[in-house]
Order: C-alpha cells, then structure tokens, then sequence
C-alpha cells in the first residue's frame, strides 16, 4: 500500500531570478494582476456550444465577505443555499443541457471572480516551478484514472517510456530489478503497469495524434485505444472508462476550458500537454490577534473523556462473492461468478485488490455493541467500491443510502457525522464547485445526502451540505465539528482546472467559523477525506495557515483516504520546529489492498466545562481475515494496538506525535512496529528498510503539501534530494 501521494518539488525556495520568476508563474499566460483570482496559464477560450453554464451565483455570492476580496471578513453562518437544482439533475443524468451561459463565476470561478490575496513572499504559496507544475500534472492525471487519489508518478516516466499513463492500481511493495541496470533496491510500483518497450513508440505517436486533434470524441477513441496498447486494462475496461471520463468531464472542459494540447495533458500526462491549476492565493486571516498560545495539558485526574468511533473508507462492492477470483486482471476483484477449487476470495474479504462485501461492513457494526459505548461518530466518506470504470449515478446513491442505512440499524441514535469522499461522485473525483449549475452539478449527490442524513444533522448544516458537501454542528457543548468537503482541495477533482482559488468558498468559510468559535470559546474537531498535505498546493498551504492561526482552537483534525494508518504533522510557520497539530489519517474499513478490515476509536477529553477536547488516545481495530476466513471460524474483531501503549507515549498531544518520529528514527523496532501497524498488521513481505523509512518519516513530518523543508530536520543519512527522488519512487506507478 503506497504511503503519501505526496508531491514534493525539486526545491523548496527561487534560487535565481529566473526561478524565481517561475515561481511566480507569470511567464506562462496572461500577468496575474490581469486575472485576479484566476490562475496563470492559458486564457480560457470561449466556444459555441458549450454545454455548461458558469454563473456567478451560489456561495459567492451568498458569503459577502467572499466576494469582496481579502480585507473583509465573512460572515460564516449566515450561509443561504445556491438556487434550486433542476429536477432532471436527480433523475436524468444524461438529461438536457442547460443553455449557454457566461463564464464569469462565483468565488474562485474563473476570470472577473474575486481576488483573494495571492502571490509568494513570507508565510505565502509560491506557485512552484514549471518543472514541478507539469510533475504535479503527471501524477494528477495519473491519480484520476486510479481513482483512489493516490499519487500516479512513478517508475515508468522515470525510465523515460513517455507520458504519465493511467495506472492499473492492483499495488505490490516487491523487489525490482532493472533489466541492464544497477539493482535500485525496491521500490513501490503497482502490479500489471506497462513497462517501456515498444508500446512507448504507438504511445508517441497517439500523443502527436491528440495534440493535433481538438475533437474531443476522438480524443477519448484515442485515449482508449493508448489505454488498450499499454495493456492498462481490458479492453472493455478500457472503453468504459474513457467513455465514462470523457462524456461527463473531458467533455465539459475540453469545450469551455482547455485547448487541445491541454485535453491531451490531461489525459495522458504533460508530454502530450500542459495546464496550470497551480496559481497562488491566500485567504484572510481575522484582523483580531492570535490569542496567546498555551500548550496541551493532561485533563484533570477524575475529568471524563468521550470515545469516538471513526469509520472511514468503507468500500461497499455489492458484486463481491466468496470464491469468486482473487488474482484478476482487472483494477478490481473478487468478484462475478465464484469459482471452483482454492484460492478464490474469501467469505470475510480478500488480501487482494478487492474491496468488501456487505456483511463484513454488516458484522463490524453489529459487534460495536460490544465495543462501546460511543459519544459520536465520524463517518469520512468513501462508501462505494474501486469499479470507478463502471459506476452510475444510481449506483453511487444505492450505495449511500445502503451503507447509511446499515448504520442507522446497528448504531440507533448514536450521532453520526460523514464528510464526503471522493469515491462518492461518479466520475470518480468529479465534483464540481457551485458555480456548476444543472445536470452538471453535484446536486444529485449532495441532495441525497441530505435527504439520508437528515436525522443525523440539523437543518443549517443540510443547508450547507445540500449547496457544498461541508457544514458546521455543535457536537456537545463546548465542542464544534466542521466536515470539509475536501473534494475541493483535490488534484483528481477535474473541476478545478476551471479555477482552484479556494473552491466554494470553502477555507474563507472555515476562518469564519473558526473565528465565531474562537470568540464563543468553542474547540472545533475538522473532519475530512483527503488528508490535508495531499491537496493542491496553495489549498494546502493556506489550510497549514489556518491551523497555526488557530492552534488553540481547533482540538483535533481526522481523515482518511489513504486506507493505511498514519498521521501527518502541523509544525508553527515561522521556525517549523513547534509543533501545533496533528492531522489523525485512520485505516480504511475496507481492504484495499491488501489490507485487514479494520476500524479507529479516538479517546477524546470529555463534555465538561474547561475541556480541551483533545485525544487523548486512540485504538485501532482490526478482522484478521487469515483467522476469520478459516472453514468454520468465527469472525473476531479484536483490538490491534492502543497507540499511547504500543508506541510509550506520556500522551497523544503533538509534542508527543513529533517525538515519536524522532524516536522512529533511531529505534528500529519501535518502527517496525509502526510498520506493522501502517497496514493494519499485514505488511508486505518486503521490510521498510533505509529509503523507505526516510520517506515514510518525512511524509510523517509534512502536513501540507509541497514542502521539503519540513524533512529537513530528520537530518537523513542520504543526501535530501535523494530522499525526495526515493519518495517518489515509492509512489504508484
Ligand atoms: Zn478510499
Ligand atoms: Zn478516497
């Protein structure tokens, strides 16, 4: 399982001007003071025909403070819906169009949007070199067909074989040799990627065929043709999934956004074509002082705490059968006709690339009665399963209100929050922001999130869920929850290529909200999918602002996403070294790939007057499936590790999460342990020796995105741009 589909540039800071230049974007497309709020890179064109229509309307709105540019501050909880969605949005997906309409767009919408603060200088975000940028377009492309938002880059464009190419995610840690090469030790790569040969020369010549080829139909014929060649999947496989990609989304922008080159970069890497939704912007701070900061005590002796149940990343596939096929060429098995005779998929689940079935998910939450009790449950996204290739509109919802369904059965009146995750659109990825008006627009989806939901959310945060997958409740007194929409921070959401300046609104909205909070004394718990440090790099840095910002009131953050069990470090901006917050990044429920079921609970401080509400703790658990999938076993649910315990820390605070990076750096077994755990204890065969370890560490360390610097301080044995260069190859290919 990869670890951190990190991007990490080549350096962290402008060495020459030039760099510096670069760093600023401004040699490519029009000058930024041109198209305040807009990113640098090729103007949009304007087409006949379009089939989307951009209006300025929804949150921006519908948040002054928004609108106005940075020295205003919103007005966070005076949140109004964005209009009414079409009828046909919920039931025709492929219904009419609505007619043309302007571009202009709300927040973050594209030219003649508001202007956040922007450009690099101290605490900022530089926007990164071209080299980076089309870096950052590879794996991003890449990403997008494997779907799980998991980082693309990997050996095969470094062996020179072309363009970043979609990747087949079944994902192995094996030794590799290098045919005619010097032995590189071993490296991530994901099963069944195609290797350089001659496919690479067919691969040139499609990339000419594409960059010379504005229809956007042919594009996709193109695209699944390369798709079949390189063997990425089967050729049905391949067909689907183009056609899937290219009718909703390529479609969309290549008519109103992208010229042809821009198509082709998006389909099959940078050397076939290039785009740039890498600009800088800021969002604004409140104009009120930082209060003091006061750091993290144990709660008083006697004080209660509150256990949280976590579930994330559940990954229900409705056609999962025992004994059906475990090792099938396709992106995702276990699943079909069972078969005779050993090795088909196990009753419980599979060590393979499968997600579960039904009454794996069914028999977690009808043990939790033993577990418990709970205060609450985060709930973070990922509901239907990996067959990106194939899934409509209906089976996205059949899945949302089953799994929601199921939950309600087994935790009664137990409070349940959810976040989106990206897995819940179809495409994959796809969710466009609110400027998206009509069939286009994510109101299918957040709709009938609402309509499950309502028992569990008030009326102000359906509101703000129905207009854009985020919202704010008050969890118990004392205590806020905010559930990001982090669909929004994503380098696979396609809809940004529009515009990525602070999609919705959504981080202008959070300041409000932590502001209100900080104000009312409130502690705030973020809850999200993607974790923070694999976003879009100006979301992310400006995400890594407003947690040091307010450092004491947000008592927590939670994710998911990444299916593994790690952390990722928020350190204070100026000297990088205090560190102020951890992102808690929990393993999946499902077992993609290669996993054991498994499930988190927090220990938090408790609902009294004075509470901090931090963790205090956390446990994991897990199904072992080598016991539970024994002829005649009983599943059992068991306890894998409690993490003050099993790694001897004082407390959970981020002091201590800091500590223990540096205590894995210098004893072996205590992360060997941490290894085990990472993958829900079934590791791969191969250890995490010396690169491995460096990389894993820094990603440990890098709770935003882009930033080298944030390793500096491991003081690694290998020279600091190998460790980057080793990060990298330990992505998935
Ligand atoms: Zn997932
Ligand atoms: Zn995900």
């Amino acid at each position: 399982m990869g670890t951190a589909p990190r991007a990490l540039p080549a350096h962290s800071s402008p060495r020459s001007p030039r760099e510096a230049q670069a760093w600023r974007g401004a040699p490519r497309g029009a000058p930024q003071d041109k198209q305040p709020g807009r990113t640098p890179g090729p103007a949009p064109r304007q087409q006949d025909g379009q089939d989307i229509t951009y209006l300025r309307s929804g949150l921006g709105q519908q948040l002054p403070g928004l609108a106005q540019g940075p020295t205003v501050q919103p007005k966070p909880l005076s949140f109004t819906p964005a209009p009414a969605k079409s009828p046909a949005a919920l039931t025709d997906r492929h219904g009419p169009a609505p007619a043309p309409g302007t571009r202009s767009g709300g927040l973050g919408a594209g030219p003649g949007g508001p202007s956040l603060g922007k450009g690099p200088g101290p605490g900022r975000c530089p926007t990164g070199t071209r080299q980076h940028r089309e870096e950052e377009a590879a794996a991003s492309a890449a990403r997008r067909w494997d779907g799980t938002g998991r980082d693309g880059r990997g050996s095969r464009a470094e062996e020179g074989s072309g363009a970043a190419l979609p990747p087949h995610p079944a994902l192995h840690f094996e030794p590799r040799s290098q045919p005619g090469a010097k032995r590189r030790g071993t490296r991530w790569h994901r099963e069944g990627c195609p290797q350089p040969g001659p496919t690479a020369a067919a691969g040139s010549a499609r990339h000419r065929a594409l960059q010379l080829e504005p229809n956007v139909v042919r594009v996709g014929r193109v695209a699944a043709g390369l798709c079949q060649e390189l063997r990425l999947a089967r050729p049905e496989i391949c067909r689907q999934a183009v056609q899937l990609f290219q009718r909703d989304v390529v479609a969309a922008w290549a008519r109103s956004v992208l010229r042809p080159a821009e198509a082709c970069g998006l389909l099959l890497g940078p050397r076939c074509g290039h785009w740039d939704i890498y600009g800088a912007w800021n969002v604004s701070l409140p104009a009120a002082p930082k209060p003091p900061v006061r750091p993290p005590v144990p709660p008083p002796p006697g004080a209660p705490s509150a256990r949280v149940l976590f579930l994330t990343d559940l990954h229900w596939d409705r056609l999962y059968t025992p004994g059906s096929d475990a090792a099938c060429p396709d992106p995702l098995c276990c699943r079909g006709a069972a078969r005779p005779g050993p090795g088909g998929a196990g009753f419980w689940g599979e060590y393979s690339k499968c997600d579960l079935p039904l009454h794996t998910i069914a028999g977690l939450l009808a043990q939790l009665r033993h577990a418990g009790p709970f205060a609450a449950a985060y709930w973070t996204g990922d509901i239907p399963a990996h067959n990106v290739w194939q899934q409509r509109r209906e089976d996205q919802l059949l899945a949302l209100r089953t799994v929601t369904a199921l939950l309600r059965q087994h935790l009664g009146t137990l409070p349940v929050y959810p976040a989106v995750g990206n897995h819940e659109a179809t495409p994959v990825n796809a969710f466009p922001p609110p400027y998206v008006h009509g069939n286009q627009s994510s109101a299918w989806l957040y709709d009938a999130m609402a309509e499950a939901w309502k028992d569990w959310l008030p009326p102000p945060a359906l509101e703000t869920l129905r207009a854009a997958g985020f919202y704010t409740v008050q969890v118990w007194p004392g205590l806020r929850l905010v559930s990001l929409n982090m669909n929004f921070c994503s380098q696979a959401n396609f809809w940004l290529l529009i515009n990525s300046t602070d999609p919705a609104g959504q981080l202008q909205w959070l300041v409000g909200v932590l502001e209100a909070a900080e104000q009312q004394g409130e502690k705030v718990h973020i809850i999200g999918h993607i974790p923070p440090a694999h976003c879009l790099r100006s979301w992310s840095w400006n995400y890594y602002r407003i947690v040091n910002r307010f450092e004491g009131t947000i008592a927590a953050q939670f994710f998911g996403h990444t299916h593994v069990d790690e952390f990722e470090m928020f350190y204070d901006e100026e000297t990088l070294t205090r560190p102020v917050s951890v992102a808690f990044v929990a393993p999946s429920v499902t077992t993609y790939i290669n996993l054991n079921p498994g499930y988190r609970v927090y220990e938090v401080d408790g609902a009294y007057n004075g509470s901090s509400h931090a963790v205090l703790d956390h446990e994991t658990f897990i199904l072992n499936l080598t016991e539970a999938n024994v002829p005649g076993a009983e599943p059992r649910w068991q306890r894998l590790y409690r993490a003050r315990e099993a790694y001897g820390m004082a407390s959970a605070f981020p002091a201590d999460w800091d500590l223990l990076i540096r205590r894995f750096q210098d004893d072996e077994r205590l992360f060997q342990r941490f290894w085990y755990h990472f993958h829900k204890g079934h590791p791969p065969r191969e250890p995490c020796l010396e690169a491995c370890k460096a990389a894993l560490l820094c990603a440990l360390r890098t709770g935003r995105s882009a930033d080298p610097s944030l390793c500096r301080v491991l003081r690694p044995a290998r020279p600091f741009r190998q460790i980057l260069q080793l990060w990298r190859q330990r992505q998935l290919c």
